[in-house]
């Protein structure tokens, strides 16, 4: 979890300290018992109070979400419970992810590009939760990772992951979730999130041309977005297995050139 929230709405009422009751009351007893010595307090004297202070808009929280964790592989026990998967049944709780063919894990991957992602968001003024904290833990499980949104009142829930598909396939596609489960005002949103980010994403890389449509695809079986009620996406930034998405994904180059679409399509979603 990161920091930030909990320095909101802690500024402090400028106000003055409550007056002595004396004064207050003095109205309601005014009529029946007339003050016979003058008030031992003085009134108050009249100052000019605070200057107004224009409420800053609060800054947008949006969630991202690293998939699966350094320390997984390591506990399968953990990683294999079954959790709800937001349909009426139940799924593991994670999973390994995939990885190049060269060895670079998926996890490595989706923690540095949301480290990057984050960075550039906080940057842009929003506040930054992340499903896990670091790359070497287990977990959290999935449907931990999808209520997350909602219980810190996110705009947005990105999941960020790459795919492990046959070698010949490319590009990158934003999965939604078919069951609409933050209902219909939350579909749209979640719909516009995706849009945004297929846009902002084929500046550096195709859309995919094995899975979806135009970049955009549907799902009923991932729980990070069946249990989620906020508008969610997880996005596939490229096929791990594929040598040309590979090359883009592996390099510090690549993912900062990934997180600044990123960025830019969660900006673009969020008006600002
Ligand atoms: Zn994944």
């Amino acid at each position: 979890m990161t920091t930030a929230l909990l320095l909101a709405g802690c500024g402090g009422d400028p106000s003055p300290a409550a007056a002595p009751s004396t004064t207050t009351t003095a109205r309601t007893t005014s009529s029946a018992v007339p003050p016979t010595t003058p008030p031992t307090t003085p009134p108050p004297t009249t100052t000019e109070p605070p200057a107004p202070t224009t409420p800053a808009a609060p800054a947008p929280v949006v969630v991202l979400d690293p998939g699966h964790n350094g320390g997984n592989a390591a506990a399968p026990g953990v990683i294999g419970a079954p959790v709800p998967d937001g349909t009426g049944g139940t799924k593991p709780c994670n999973t390994t992810g995939t990885s190049t063919d060269a060895g670079y894990a998926e996890h490595a991957f989706t923690w540095d590009t949301a480290l990057r992602v984050r960075d550039l968001l906080v940057a842009a003024g929003v506040q930054v939760v992340l499903t896990r904290d670091d790359d070497t833990g287990v977990g959290p499980c999935v449907d931990v990772r999808g209520q997350l949104g909602a219980q810190v009142g996110a705009a947005a829930f990105v999941g960020i992951h790459g795919d492990g598909a046959a070698a010949g396939s490319r590009g990158f596609h934003v999965i939604t979730s078919s069951l609409d489960p933050g209902g219909a005002d939350v579909a749209a949103g979640t719909q516009s999130l995706a849009v945004d980010l297929r846009d902002a994403l084929t500046a550096v890389e195709p859309v995919s041309d094995y899975l979806g449509t135009d970049g955009l695809d549907v799902r009923g079986d991932l729980a990070g977005l069946n249990l989620n009620t906020v508008p969610a996406v997880y996005v596939e930034c490229g096929n791990m297995r594929n040598a040309a998405d590979a090359a883009l994904m592996s390099g510090e180059a690549g993912r900062q050139a990934l997180a600044q679409q990123l960025a830019a399509g969660v900006l673009t979603f969020l008006g600002r």
